[in-house]
């Protein structure tokens, strides 16, 4: 399983639970972050390089909270993740090295979620990228010739849909998302029972809508999911 994010707090808010479920299946997952998260602050006084190095140091908690295999940060600058050549080839190389059967990102086509939020372009750029490296370029030889061996990426889910279709049962790894997403502390603050609420609750909303939900306490994160053929 190989999971594409923006920065290094959001695979934390949109698919934790489904990755330590699957780490604890047997898979093996790792996780790519494109951007380093250097303007993730709205302190004006606050120095980009230090910031970047604190985020590392939370993203590196949390990726153990969570049992990756392994984590990188591609370096990217915070509002520059476009969908490049440049990045398509970093992510190629990396799915044609790793050969994930299940590539996780975001959904590019997510732009507003109701009236208040307008989906980050950071998120919005890998997104599509992801899926631009998917297919068709790392399963067509003639793309990127030099950057190894063709892969096949089968299965894309995609979070921070409006469209989902799949919901994954994590009521046996909520507790760690919880944990994995209070290792930002840079991000979330001080109110950790707080991040334990909003968290719980928004899986419970997914879990509300999940068609295996026979209880009123299933937990669960929603995606679309695509079959690449
Ligand atoms: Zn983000």
């Amino acid at each position: 399983m190989l999971a594409v994010y923006a920065h290094p707090d959001d695979p934390e808010v949109s698919c934790a639970g489904t990755l330590a479920r699957w780490s604890d299946l047997g898979a093996e997952v790792r996780l790519v972050i494109c951007a380093r998260g250097d303007k993730g602050s709205n302190d004006p006084e606050i120095d980009p390089v230090v910031l970047t190095a604190l985020r590392a140091e939370e993203a590196e908690a949390a990726a153990k909270v969570m049992g990756l295999d392994e984590h990188e940060n591609l370096g990217h600058p915070d509002g520059e993740v476009e969908n490049t050549l440049e990045l398509r080839a970093e992510l190629v190389s990396r799915i044609r090295s790793f050969r994930p059967d299940v590539v996780v990102s975001c959904d590019p086509t997510a732009v507003f979620f109701g009236s208040r939020y307008v989906n980050h372009h950071d998120h919005r750029g890998v997104g599509f990228a992801v899926l631009d490296a998917c297919s068709p370029a790392a399963s067509s030889p003639l793309y990127f010739p030099d950057l190894g061996p063709a892969h096949r990426v089968a299965t894309v889910y995609l979070s921070g849909t409006l469209h989902p279709d799949t919901w994954v049962d994590i009521g046996s790894t909520l507790e760690r998302k919880v944990d994995a997403l209070r290792c930002h502390r840079s991000q979330v603050g001080d109110d950790l029972d707080l991040v334990g609420e909003v968290v719980r609750r928004r899986a419970a909303s997914a879990g509300a809508e999940a068609s295996w939900a026979a209880t009123a306490d299933a937990y669960a994160e929603a995606f679309r999911v695509l079959k690449l053929t």
